[in-house]
């Protein structure tokens, strides 16, 4: 998210010309409210499936997210913390123009709070079956459990490859069909991608996917979350974890160093795509596993939450 989402097409243009004028007030008003806000999440933390699933999800899980995401560059996965002021501005300008019930949202998820020493391997995308085979192959040789979000238009590339996935007990998520910023896009074209990955998905390989979902590039908002509810996915996956796989600049060493930061409950984002993510992962999981931790898939890791 390098660049601000653009205005809402709906604005009419008088109320543009309106909401330019005060722009600058509504500025500050955002700014007030994002320190406000940034207070509230520094109090909560990361949200965890316990708190998340008994309170609401926070009203801006745009500072929520840039505050559970940990410290350091990922280049190839923009983030919402790029600007969160013209992000508040935009939908304070949008919330004016247009007022709109939202329905519940989906309850977002960073990791899950247990006492046991499990994480999560996540592996988003499949733009690579190349790197996808090596890290099933790492995965079914060292018996790790672990959870791919995929983009179903690239199941078309290697079927047998997410057949394989399938069978091997690997969970399957969500991560739309066409990988396209969701906070873009409208309640009813979010639920038609949704529904399109899965469907394709089911049809390509006879496997359902688990119900749960993963915005790309992490990019959501409270408009995002209440149309993912609304098509049928009461949770999203984000993490708390990040690899930095996409980076091509990255020694494997600095990946590995970033990949194992994980915790009782963390969930790890990598990808299927990036050749390095093969390379690293046998590393990784011996970390994990000389510290004691074992590894569960997201819908395994969601039941110990409770
Ligand atoms: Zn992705």
């Amino acid at each position: 998210m390098a660049t601000p989402a653009p205005a809402p097409r709906t604005i009419a243009p008088a109320v543009r010309a309106t909401v330019s004028r005060h722009r600058r007030g509504v500025r500050l008003i955002a700014v007030a409210s994002a320190i406000v806000l940034a207070g509230s999440v520094m109090q909560a933390s990361v949200p965890s499936l316990s708190a998340s699933s008994s309170r609401p999800v926070p009203a801006a899980p745009v500072a929520a997210i840039s505050a559970a995401q940990p410290a350091g560059p990922t280049p190839g996965q923009p983030r919402l913390r790029a600007d969160p002021l013209e992000r508040l501005v935009a939908a304070v300008t949008a919330g004016g123009a247009r007022p709109q019930p939202l329905g519940p949202p989906a309850r977002v998820v960073y990791r899950v709070k247990t006492s046991q020493k499990v994480v999560a391997l996540t592996f988003d995308d499949g733009w690579s079956p190349a790197a996808g085979r090596l890290i099933v192959d790492t995965l079914l040789r060292e018996h790790v459990a672990a959870t791919f979000f995929v983009n179903a238009r690239y199941v078309h590339w290697d079927p047998a490859l997410w057949r394989t996935i399938g069978a091997s007990g690997f969970a399957v998520g969500n991560h739309t069909y066409d990988h396209r910023d969701l906070t873009t896009m409208s309640a009813t074209a979010i639920a038609a991608d949704l529904a399109k990955d899965a469907d394709v998905f089911r049809q390509l390989t006879g496997y359902a996917m688990a119900p749960i979902v993963r915005p790309p590039y992490g990019a959501h908002n409270r408009r995002v979350d209440a149309a993912i509810r609304a098509a049928g996915y009461s949770t999203e996956i984000l993490w708390d974890v990040v690899a930095g796989d996409t980076s091509a600049s990255r020694s494997d060493a600095a990946l590995i160093a970033s990949a194992i930061q994980g915790r009782a409950g963390s969930i790890v984002l990598m990808h299927m795509g990036p050749s390095s993510t093969p390379r690293i992962l046998a590393a990784v999981i011996a970390s994990y596993r000389a510290r004691g931790f074992r590894f569960v898939t997201i819908p395994e890791l969601l039941a110990l939450g409770g």
